[in-house]
């Protein structure tokens, strides 16, 4: 682990000292903080001068980009305070981004070294190396221009008709009989085929897009309603329901309670059959803009659900602030349950919290039988997953 000195040191250089030399590794850039520089290029003998770099520029990025040697020499002109930007510093982070942005850096770079290459100097780099430790492999280049043309696709998604909205059954434990169910959108993209929601919601976050996306969702989960009404089983005291995913640029938008309202009003949906479920990224992302929305919806009657529950860093205050009537247990707890004493210890704990707020609980991702009893018989009144029934198309639930 680097510690923040070694990774951004500073150092005072007298004038005409040398920074670095031709031939030298590359394994620093530098920003000057105060002085200049003077870049050189050509052999020993003959070197020109290129630039002078003053205050707030930074040289040597591309040698550590591309791990070659250096192709220019850079000497101080006058005393020169510079800030050293270590190359673990910057792989580390370049690592850790966005496959997009790996991608655009590579393009970036080769166009460099194009143009240098073109240009009546000596170049100033040399070519970039296809073994550079930051270039992204085969597969990454194929997962950045994925992204890129998922991004551009998913705008026309809804106009040409590709996006569908599946069901998937929430049941009663530990019997299984139907209470309601949870709305998630899929993509069919024509070439493609089913692009999953977790791969372009958070795209559709990026790009704004989101906000059509929930729109489209809402109004058509608020349609289906009451024909998917019709396949609940009745329970006294308890009402049937449809649970709708939010995300965090959705709820904060400022008309995401009136435009839920307005797909009540259309459709006649009354809104205690409505539930609406929200990570802790949209808590975290704005508490004081995310509370004003909740609890308005509250007040109209619709369900607040607190999805993937003990996945978040967010402490839990939440849950005292604000009026949450569900919590979903995520599935990575419950797919180790059986094994991981944690795992069964985090839902034990879940299942008490929710008891003492009195509010309900969902367990979701149950692949079988035996999770599904366990669950039951410590508490969990819902379960949801595949043992019970996979997210399917309307008509399909209508079929059966
Ligand atoms: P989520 O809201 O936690 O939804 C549950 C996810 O778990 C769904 O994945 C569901 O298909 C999957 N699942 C259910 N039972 C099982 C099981 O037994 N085993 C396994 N392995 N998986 C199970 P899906 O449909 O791919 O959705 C992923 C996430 O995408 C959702 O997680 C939700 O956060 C988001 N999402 C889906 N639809 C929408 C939407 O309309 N709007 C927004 N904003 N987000 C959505
Ligand atoms: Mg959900
Ligand atoms: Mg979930």
């Amino acid at each position: 682990m680097h510690t923040l000195i070694s990774e951004f040191s500073r150092g005072v250089l007298a004038a005409g000292a040398a920074v670095f030399q031709v031939g030298d590794t590359g394994d620093s850039a530098y920003v000057i903080e105060s002085g200049c520089v003077e870049v050189l290029v050509g052999a020993a003998h003959a070197q020109q001068r290129v630039a002078v770099l003053a205050e707030g520029a930074m040289f040597g990025e591309v040698a550590l980009l591309d791990r070659q040697a250096r192709t220019a020499t850079v000497r101080t002109l006058v005393p020169t305070t510079l800030v050293r930007i270590d190359r673990a510093h910057v792989e580390e982070l370049l690592v850790r981004a966005d496959p997009v942005i790996q991608y655009l850096l590579r393009l970036l770079l080769e166009r460099f070294r194009s143009s240098s290459a073109k240009s009546e100097l000596p170049p100033a780099l040399p070519p970039l190396s296809g073994h550079a430790s930051f270039a992204p492999p085969e597969d990454l280049h194929a997962a950045a221009v994925r992204t890129l043309s998922l991004a551009h696709d998913l705008s026309d998604a809804i106009d040409r008709n590709q996006l569908d909205l599946f069901y998937q059954p929430i049941v009663r434990l530990p019997g299984g009989t139907l209470s309601g169910y949870e709305a998630l959108v899929r993509w069919h993209h024509p070439q493609l085929g089913v692009v999953q929601p977790d791969e372009f919601i958070p795209l559709a976050e990026k790009t704004g897009l989101v906000h059509r996306i929930g729109q489209w969702v809402l109004q058509r989960a608020t349609t289906d309603w009451p024909a998917l009404r019709d396949t609940c089983a009745a329970r006294d005291g308890e009402r049937p329901f449809v649970s709708v995913n939010l995300s965090a640029p959705e709820l904060c938008s400022p008309g995401i309670v009136e435009a839920v309202q307005r797909c009540l009003q259309t459709t006649g949906m009354d809104a205690h059959e409505l539930r609406i479920e929200l990570t802790e990224t949209v808590i975290i992302s704005s508490v004081e803009k995310v509370s004003a929305s909740i609890a308005q919806l509250r007040a109209m009657g619709i369900g607040i659900a607190l999805d993937d529950f003990g996945t978040g860093y967010a402490g839990l205050d939440y849950l005292q602030t604000l009026p949450f009537t569900t919590i979903k247990i995520d599935r990575a707890f419950v797919a180790h349950m059986h094994s991981s004493e944690r795992s069964f210890q985090i839902i034990k704990s879940a299942l008490a919290l929710s008891q003492l707020l009195g509010i309900s609980t969902v367990a979701e991702g149950i692949e079988d039988a035996a999770t599904g009893t366990l669950l039951a018989s410590m508490g969990c009144e819902y379960g949801q997953g595949y043992h019970y029934a996979k997210p399917r198309p309307l008509h399909e639930l209508l079929a059966r």
